[in-house]
């Protein structure tokens, strides 16, 4: 898979933030790393999602909040049949709206078989 998601790393104070910013939300320095996104997380909190935007494909979604071992807490949607909170789960990157002209990358978390 080409597509990946990054954290931005502070190249002074180590601080990850994601989505992207421009200045340090801790130190105010504006240089960073990219980090990949990938791997496992562990599931914070998730909702079920009806009356989704058009472009989506299904009736419902999940969408959960995950974290990341280096301690990071993204959104994405979940592609998992019974969620559990405090599961593990992988963080894969896909498309997640499939719309006629505009597919949208973010986070689809996924069970790890
Ligand atoms: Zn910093």
């Amino acid at each position: 898979m080409d597509e990946k998601m990054y954290a931005y790393k502070c190249t002074v104070c180590g601080q990850l933030h994601h989505p992207k910013h421009f200045v340090c939300k801790k130190c105010g320095n504006r240089s960073f790393e990219e980090v990949p996104l990938e791997g496992e997380v562990t599931l914070l909190t998730y909702t079920k999602v009806y009356n989704l935007p058009e472009g989506y494909m299904k009736p419902y979604l999940y969408f959960g909040i995950v974290k990341f071992e280096n301690g990071l807490t993204v959104s994405g949607q979940l592609e998992v049949d019974n969620p559990v909170i405090g599961m593990k789960l992988i963080s894969t990157v896909g498309v997640v709206k499939e719309g006629t002209n505009n597919d949208c990358y973010g986070f689809i978390f996924k069970d790890i078989k």
